[in-house]
């Protein structure tokens, strides 16, 4: 893999042609040059051909004129065109000899074939295509997304198209005022989704919309407070000013009594901390909350917003393309090592449908809530087969145990990691 590196990296040095793309101005310019000259001429010619209906004498002498400058033009443009081909050709060719070494580097760090690993079947097309969509939209490409959305459609309607880009419109024009220190747009929305989850229109359950209204109520004091400080800053930046200082100061505690008032019972300590802060107005980094006038403080109160609103639009806060393709590399190396115990022991894949479950641990950052995978039958745990606690602590899913017991008389079982007999009642489903 290094050596595929140090090729790439050579032949990125190699492939610039600045000088090729300079003589191709050159050209261009001169194509042009000649264009505008010929056109002038034309409208000349125009004027001839009227003069020669009037049977002036002088028009074919004139127009041979034309006719062979237009041929002189000609042949410069042609020695022009033949002398930036060559150069090109010879500029590309050092970086063609250095290309075609890479035909040889890439299957030497690529040693596994992957297509016997993957099932183009297996992949859904229009997914894959939207996973694209999202993460150009994420990165603020909406142009190049909406583009794709055009060319590759993928069943979604165009109404669905216009919301998603109004949305990522949306939410950087509320980013990018964040960041500007300037909260009020960011407030306009959570009251909307303040509104919304009061009414109960955000489609959640119960513990989810409370959850959500904890975090929301999170994300309004961080943006009040955001404002406060805004405010004291102001103060402190016309401490020269007694009068101005005052007026200044006046308006954060009447911020403070109007807007963190209502988060006393939530956020006492801060708020206590905040108001502290007015005994600073003069010098704020002197102060024992300095900290909170740092950038960090917008930063992390931006992060707050994102996670609230790609919430708000049903997505994750972590671009879902980066995940899956995390997750498939973290998946390879063991699906390869698979692939070789398979292919070294042909008889080892006999199971009903040509396929081998294996466990593979992606890592606590791509876990994303609790999830059981039964050590017996190595399924994943589902509503309709929920995992069982067993008398002796260890834990089944539904479908292994029913599989026991099928083959036993008595439909007792004994737990196939310890040797402790037990009987379907004396299970406990589990709810994950
Ligand atoms: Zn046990």
């Amino acid at each position: 893999m290094d050596k595929l590196k140090s090729h790439v990296e050579v032949l990125s040095s190699k492939a610039v042609y600045e000088k090729s793309l300079l003589k191709l101005d050159e050209l261009i310019q001169l194509v042009n040059e000649v264009l505008g000259t010929l056109e002038g001429d034309t409208d000349s010619n125009s004027q001839w051909k009227t003069q020669r209906q009037e049977g002036d004498g002088k028009i074919t002498k004139r127009l041979k004129i034309a006719s062979k400058s237009a041929s002189a033009f000609a042949k410069e443009v042609q020695k022009k065109c033949t002398t930036t081909k060559n150069y090109m050709a010879k500029e590309f060719k050092a970086v063609y000899n250095k290309a075609q070494k890479l035909n040889e580097t890439v299957p030497a760090a690529f040693p596994y074939d992957l297509r016997k690993l993957l099932s183009p079947c297996s992949f859904k097309k229009s997914a894959i295509i939207d996973l694209i969509i999202d993460s150009f939209c994420r990165q603020g490409r909406l142009s190049l997304a909406k583009r794709l959305m055009f060319e590759a459609p993928s069943g979604r309607s165009k109404a669905a198209d216009h919301t998603t880009l109004q949305s990522y419109r949306r939410l950087f024009a509320i980013r990018n005022a964040l960041m500007r220190k300037d909260e009020r747009p960011a407030l306009e929305w959570l009251a909307v989704q303040q509104q919304l989850e009061d009414k109960g229109l955000n489609k959640q359950d119960m513990e989810d919309s409370k959850n959500t209204e904890v975090r929301l109520r999170n994300l309004s004091f961080e943006l009040h407070k955001l404002h406060f400080l805004n405010i004291l800053e102001e103060a402190a930046a016309e401490s020269v000013d007694p009068q101005g200082h005052r007026a200044h100061q006046q308006r954060a505690v009447t911020y403070a009594r109007e807007f963190l008032g209502v988060f006393y019972p939530t956020h006492a300590r801060e708020i206590g901390k905040l108001t502290t802060l007015l005994l600073f107005s003069h010098d704020l980094m002197n102060s024992p909350s300095a900290h909170l006038f740092t950038p960090h403080l917008v930063h992390n109160i931006t992060s707050l917003f994102e996670r609230e609103y790609y919430h708000s639009i049903g997505l994750p806060l972590l671009d879902p393309l980066f995940t899956t393709l995390d997750a498939g590399f973290t998946c390879l190396p063991h699906t390869l090592k698979v692939q070789q115990l398979i292919s070294e022991n042909p008889g080892l894949l006999q199971t009903e449908d040509d396929s081998i479950k294996a466990d593979i641990h992606l890592g606590d950052h791509l876990q994303f809530h609790s999830t059981f995978v039964c050590p017996i039958s190595k399924d994943m745990a589902t509503e309709a087969n929920p995992p069982l606690l067993l008398k002796c602590g260890h834990a089944i899913s539904t479908d292994a145990m029913l599989k026991i017991i099928s083959s036993s008389p008595r439909r007792n079982f004994k737990c196939p990691t310890c040797p402790t007999e037990q009987r379907p009642c004396d299970t406990l489903t589990l709810h994950l």
